[in-house]
């Protein structure tokens, strides 16, 4: 950290950004760090993919980029909530093109891509890692409090997973404190959603199944099913994993969700088990407890070897 403070002080222009298809930490982490660097007089331009509009009650919009990432030239870039650099999406060039390169992350899949790494894999999110980042820099205004918030309810699922630590409670106390609307942050982050998502969750239960020892629920949606419902992807299937993960009994839950043009999205979610080690065997990676992977065939397919690769994993 006191290599990416010195970093800091002796630069000028500054690109962050967070994973494609972005969260509330990717979002939280780079606008909070936006925030900190405008306050320094620093150059700050944020790139990140589209994403849901719940996140719109959210400060910091301003920072986003819009024009060509081709025409931007910078002296640091920091990926953040990045777990490797392809998840970058359309900032991998400019990470490329920097003349120095941070990664701050906390997923335990991060081999530290970058020429500074701050990564913390116990950390509840990359935005708790930021605001430590961040107090040292400046002093917190209400902005960097929100984005901060509202990136650490996200990640911890409110507060609840098991990378939920003292700290992560202690700095939000520190952010409650700040006068920042907790309620309608934590409401609008994890449970307002959109009339098709509703319906997509509907369809996933629908469609759900069990391992004959019932520790591991697993569903999926098709293609057509989505387009039925009028949902659009990503943004519209959040929270269907961790709720078949809810099912009495079930140690683990996987939900795939086919992608408009070919392949699907899964996302892996346990009480126990290590199921990175399967989303990682599937060239994508994660956590212990929350992993996820891309695949090129149809979601039953690739539901088919997660399962295998999930049994062979627990042998
Ligand atoms: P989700 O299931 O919510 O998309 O992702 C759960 C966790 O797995 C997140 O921490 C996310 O960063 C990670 N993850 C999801 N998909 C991928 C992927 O394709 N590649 C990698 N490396 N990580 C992923
Ligand atoms: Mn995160």
């Amino acid at each position: 950290m006191e290599q990416i403070i010195q970093l800091i002080c002796d630069n000028t222009s500054f690109v962050l950004a967070g994973h494609i298809s972005p969260d509330g930490d990717a979002i939280g982490s780079c606008f909070g760090l936006a925030f900190a660097l405008e306050k320094l007089g620093k150059d700050v331009t944020v790139v990140l993919d589209p994403y849901p509009k719940k996140y719109n009650i959210l400060p910091g919009s301003k920072f986003l980029y819009k024009g060509s990432l081709d025409q931007l030239n910078v002296d640091v870039f920091i990926a953040l909530d990045c777990a490797d650099v392809n998840r970058l999406g359309s900032g991998q060039s400019l990470f490329h093109r920097a003349k120095h390169t941070v990664c701050i992350d906390h997923h335990k899949s991060n081999t530290g891509f970058a020429e500074f790494n701050y990564i913390e894999p116990h950390a509840s999110s990359t935005s708790e890692l930021v605001f430590r980042l961040v107090e040292k820099l400046v002093t917190p205004c209400a902005d960097i409090a929100t984005v901060i918030y509202a990136g650490m309810v996200d990640d911890t699922g409110g507060f609840k997973y098991s990378s939920t630590a003292k700290s992560t409670m202690e700095i939000a106390a520190q952010l409650m404190d700040m006068g920042i609307p907790f309620t309608e942050i934590y409401n609008e982050v994890l449970h307002s959603h959109s009339f098709a998502a509703g319906k997509a969750k509907g369809i996933a239960l629908q469609n759900a199944m069990q391992t004959p020892d019932k520790r591991i629920v697993y569903s999926y949606i098709t293609r057509e099913e989505i387009a039925a419902i009028g949902a659009s992807a990503s943004s519209d299937m959040e929270g269907i994993v961790e709720y078949l993960l809810n099912t009495g009994g079930a140690e683990v839950a996987v939900f795939a969700y086919e992608k408009q043009k070919d392949g699907c999205k899964i996302s892996l979610r346990s009480h126990g088990i290590d199921v990175g080690i399967a989303a990682e065997a599937m060239g994508g990676g994660g956590h212990r407890l929350a992993a996820g992977c891309a695949s090129a065939l149809p979601a039953k397919e690739a539901l088919e070897q997660v399962l295998d690769l999930l049994e062979k994993s627990n042998d």
